[in-house]
């Protein structure tokens, strides 16, 4: 069952004479009122209640969004920007109805890529598996920084969202890495943020190449889940694709045997990522139906992403990898290292899928359902949040599915328990088991990104109330009529009043 919160959104101005101005805006083939059309996205993949729109427009150039976000602020109507709602937290579904932007479909053009500052500018529309396709076939010395996101997932919404990447042990939250931005805001305005701000009129292809050392304007659009404002065009870093790769597959037989290893090999810069998961899950990438571990069998297993610029430069990334693994054997740890090239060729290469992004990891798509409480972790509580965790799991009947990271040089980490779950079925079970596993985890100082109302909510108690009302004042000043994406953040429409 679809529905909507109470929302006045259609008090001053009938829905018929709304549909009208839209067609006018984006022409009849851009815009519908019909439940067909709106039903895919009333809902995503996640626990979070569904909630049906009342209108979907296609877009096709910023014009047509000024024209919209003026119309929509003068009758306080809400628009949910929309590119293809695979945020894995609801942030896409329209809890107080309204417009939804659908970027995904016509704003998905590659604008520019600078080759020597090495950044890509795109429209929000630009999926993983495109950028990557583009820069193989027309700039194979750069690659992009991918994330366990299916390929046809939006790189600027994982950009803004601080999401997770396989460079993620060196270059740390995507949202380190967007140079700049052009944004409307409630009023009409355009912005255009980062070095792309000088010049009157368009900015320069080749002028997108720093965020800095101007005030931080873009922090008033990364992680707000647009929330304030419509995001036209995105410039994203990219990075040199070093010639020589050896992934390692490392393996955990203690339970938090893990955790030293991602503090130590975080620090010492020699690896592009790890992405460590429970192992019941990981041997369902190779197949193995079931998720289950069996006795002896290790807790966790690791990708290990190492390249370098020659084979002896990989050695010696490999000599020290080896010799933190030697480190923490001697200390007690009972860990082991395995090529990982080697090991995907036992598993008719199936393994190289979680390996070789973006793709689509079999083991996130095997239910209705998929969410997760994704959070930057403090690295110092590693061995707690998985012992802690695994009985909750267990309690509640799920097998163990934590998902690990170090980002940044070992600066922070990431803990993101994730649950697979029947849609129709399991909705209730694995919300009681998502809340128990978030009160922990935040009582541990965890921080949950790409978070459902019901998350903000909890947080809203624990946080600093200055914190609150800063952010509350933002989001006003920018959005006075709380019309982009409202709910988010628990922003309903009446909470902007002041
Ligand atoms: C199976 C799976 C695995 C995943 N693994 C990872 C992972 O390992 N690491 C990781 O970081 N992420 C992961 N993700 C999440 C995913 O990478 C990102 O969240 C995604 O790329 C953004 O999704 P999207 O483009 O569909 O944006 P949407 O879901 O459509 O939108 C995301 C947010 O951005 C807002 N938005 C959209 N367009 C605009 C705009 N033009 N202006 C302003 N706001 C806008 C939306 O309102 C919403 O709040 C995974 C997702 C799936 C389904």
């Amino acid at each position: 069952m679809t529905i909507s919160k109470k929302s006045n959104a259609f008090e001053k101005i009938g829905k018929a004479e709304v549909l009208s101005r839209l067609i006018d805006i984006f022409g009849s083939t851009n815009v519908s009122n019909k439940q067909v059309d709106l039903y895919p996205y009333s809902y995503d993949m996640t626990e979070n209640e569904p909630h049906m729109p009342d209108f979907v427009v296609i877009p096709e150039n910023k014009e047509q969004l000024v024209e919209l976000v003026i119309f929509c602020n003068q009758y306080a109507i809400p628009i949910v920007p929309y590119t293809s709602g695979n945020n894995v937290g609801g942030l896409t579904i329209p809890d107080y109805g309204g417009i939804i932007v659908d970027f995904g479909k016509k704003m998905n053009k590659i604008i520019h890529v600078n080759g020597n500052m090495m950044y890509a500018l795109i429209e929000p529309g630009v999926t993983f598996g495109q950028l990557q396709k583009y820069l193989e076939e027309n700039y194979p010395h750069l690659r992009y920084s991918y994330p366990n996101a299916p390929p046809y997932a939006g790189v600027m919404g994982n950009a803004l969202l601080s999401g997770m990447t396989n460079l993620g042990a060196k270059i740390g939250s995507m949202a380190d890495s967007v140079n700049g931005l052009e944004v409307i805001m409630a009023d009409g305005d355009i912005v255009r943020i980062g070095s792309c701000f000088y010049g009157k009129e368009e900015a320069d292809l080749n002028s997108w190449w720093s965020r800095y050392p101007m005030p931080d304007l873009l922090g008033l659009f990364v992680n707000w889940q647009g929330m304030t404002g419509l995001v036209t065009k995105c410039a994203v870093q990219l990075w040199p694709k070093e010639p020589v790769e050896k992934p390692q597959l490392a393996i955990f037989f203690g339970l938090t045997d893990l955790a030293p290893f991602l503090r130590e090999v975080g620090k010492i810069d020699i690896i592009n990522d790890i992405a460590a998961f429970s192992v019941e899950v990981a041997k369902m990438e190779v197949g193995i139906p079931e998720p289950v571990k069996y006795p002896e069998e290790p807790y966790y297993t690791a990708v290990i992403p190492i390249s370098a610029k020659n084979e002896e430069h990989l050695n010696v990334k490999l000599n020290l990898l080896n010799e933190i693994v030697e480190k923490l054997n001697h200390q007690g740890t009972n860990i082991h290292l395995i090529d990982y090239n080697e090991f995907s060729k036992l598993y008719d290469l199936k393994a190289r899928n979680i390996y070789d992004l973006p793709s689509q990891i079999l083991s996130l798509h095997e239910y209705s359902g998929l969410t997760w409480f994704g959070a930057y972790a403090p690295t110092d509580k590693f061995e707690e949040l998985i012992e802690k965790t695994d009985k909750i799991y267990k309690k509640h009947g799920f097998p163990p599915f934590n998902y690990l990271k170090i980002m940044k040089g070992g600066h922070y980490g990431i803990f993101r328990p994730i649950f697979r779950f029947k849609r129709f079925t399991e909705r209730e079970r694995v919300f009681k088991l998502a809340e128990e596993i978030a009160d922990t985890c935040i009582a541990l100082g965890c921080i949950p990104y790409k978070t459902p109302s019901w998350l903000t909510a909890k947080l809203r108690e624990k946080i600093n109330p200055g914190w609150i009302r800063l952010f509350e004042k933002v989001k006003r000043c920018l959005d006075p009529n709380n019309i982009f994406n409202p709910g988010r953040w628990n922003t309903s429409p009446s909470s902007n009043k002041n």
